[in-house]
């Protein structure tokens, strides 16, 4: 497919950052390319369109930026999935592990409704622990989750596998 190939080739991939070893994705210069950022928008909308999705949730930071406009074209609420202490409303929290430490994501409680059928965005899927946190945020709220969608995953991390049985839908292979 030519469009998964413009999106492939407009990733960076930038060595040692944040830390030596690490080959990190940079998605900032798809963003540059304003043909490949439509075409991976089109490709989830293309996607999800008929699946009677009535909630994107997005993983932050980088969710927000491919959530958004996903939501608006299949007619879904945007839900943003944060950071401890952002949100100013009562919030549910989930704590997980990094490979350093752990960290906690947070949701408002009553953004997501128990008939919702919700899809869950992040830009990209390595250990697979950043969307189990928002899968269970999600799930704890009574809604169901259809499937969760990434632009890249890292397949040697065997992330997919720590989501049960809930299908990921990803465009692009990284290493
Ligand atoms: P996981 O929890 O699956 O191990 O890590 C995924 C989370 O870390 C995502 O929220 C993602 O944005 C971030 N992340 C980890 N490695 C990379 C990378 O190489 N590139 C980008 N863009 N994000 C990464």
């Amino acid at each position: 497919d030519v469009r998964i190939h413009r999106i492939a080739s407009s990733i960076r991939v930038i060595p040692d950052f944040p830390k030596p070893g690490v080959m990190f994705q940079d998605i900032t210069t798809l963003l540059l390319d304003p043909k490949a950022f439509r075409d991976t928008v089109d490709l989830f909308v293309e996607r999800y369109r008929d699946k009677r999705i009535s909630v994107v949730a997005g993983v932050e930071a980088r969710g927000f930026i491919f959530g958004p406009p996903i939501a608006l074209a299949i007619g879904a609420k945007f839900v943003p999935l944060r950071k401890p202490k952002k949100l100013p409303g009562e919030v549910i929290s989930e704590d997980y592990s990094l490979e350093y430490g752990t960290d906690k994501m947070e949701m408002h409680v009553g953004a997501v409704q128990p008939k919702d059928r919700a899809l869950v965005i992040d830009d990209l899927i390595a250990t697979g622990g950043t969307l189990c946190a928002a899968i269970k945020l999600i799930e704890r709220a009574g809604a169901e989750v259809l499937e969760c969608a990434c632009v890249i995953e890292l397949p040697e991390l065997k992330g997919r596998e720590k989501l049960g049985d809930r299908p990921l839908f990803v465009l692009v292979k990284g290493a």
